[in-house]
């Protein structure tokens, strides 16, 4: 998905729209690109398609219409198994950090590797570096149950997980989430966030709060209300 030579240009949607139903119009004459090494905002009040938004470019959902190229690719037109292939390079935080509860944080880290067919001791190895990147040691926290974990320990976790596969594309819904501290959780993700933009991971952020942010992230913001993007 990054191969020396390819289009600066990771993500791009054109005149993309979602419908739920007849009527409901979730996402609106839509178009954005999303460089390599780019680290982009979005900002909306609750509803406005945010959540919405990320699952497009995460390839979970397809747009009802308009195009969504992901490294050079044309969602629609991937074949299911493709799209799962795909992914595999896109990292995912949701709004809830769902875990594995009865599991270890290293089996919920690893999971991902596993699932792509990676072998076990590289699976944990990857597992512990990406401990390491969210702050949390892995000697520590590896072996510990999900279930054990403090608010802010699992948005790590879940966000460890999200950069085990080494993603091209970070995909980040609302990153203040539930946090003993979120202002500083969201100053030490932003601060990982810019050293994998860095290294030219793309990343999406969508958050409703940005004063929960850091005040000056190093992002190109954009603003959606009620599905559409405002200039
Ligand atoms: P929040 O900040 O509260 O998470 P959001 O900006 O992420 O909101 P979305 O979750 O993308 O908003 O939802 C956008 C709109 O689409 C909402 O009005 C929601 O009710 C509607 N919606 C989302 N999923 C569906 C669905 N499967 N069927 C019908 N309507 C839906």
């Amino acid at each position: 998905m990054s191969e020396p030579g390819e289009s600066r240009t990771l993500l791009k949607l054109d005149h993309v729209e979602v419908r739920r139903g007849t009527f409901r119009l979730v996402l609106s004459d839509l178009s954005l690109s999303v460089a390599r090494g780019e680290l982009v905002l979005v900002v909306g009040p609750s509803g406005a398609g945010k959540s919405t938004l990320l699952r497009l470019m995460a390839a979970i959902e397809l747009p009802t219409s308009g195009r969504i190229t992901i490294a050079g690719q044309d969602t629609a037109r991937l074949t299911r198994r493709a799209r799962a292939h795909l992914r595999r390079r896109i990292g995912i935080v949701p709004q809830e950090p769902l875990l594995f509860e009865d599991r270890s944080v290293l089996d919920n880290v690893s999971a991902p590797a596993l699932i792509a067919g990676e072998r076990k001791a590289e699976a944990i190895d990857r597992a512990r570096v990406a401990l390491q990147r969210v702050g949390l040691d892995a000697a520590r926290f590896g072996a510990l149950r999900c279930d054990r974990l403090a608010a802010g320990e699992r948005r790590r976790v879940v966000l460890a997980r999200a950069l085990a596969n080494r993603p091209a594309l970070l995909l980040i819904d609302e990153p203040g989430g539930v946090g003993a501290d979120p202002g500083t959780d969201a100053a030490a993700l932003f601060e990982t966030l810019e050293q994998f933009c860095s290294a030219g991971v793309a990343a999406v952020v969508a958050t409703r709060a940005p004063q929960a942010l850091p005040s000056e992230p190093a992002a190109r913001r954009i603003t959606l209300l009620e599905g559409r993007l405002q200039s």
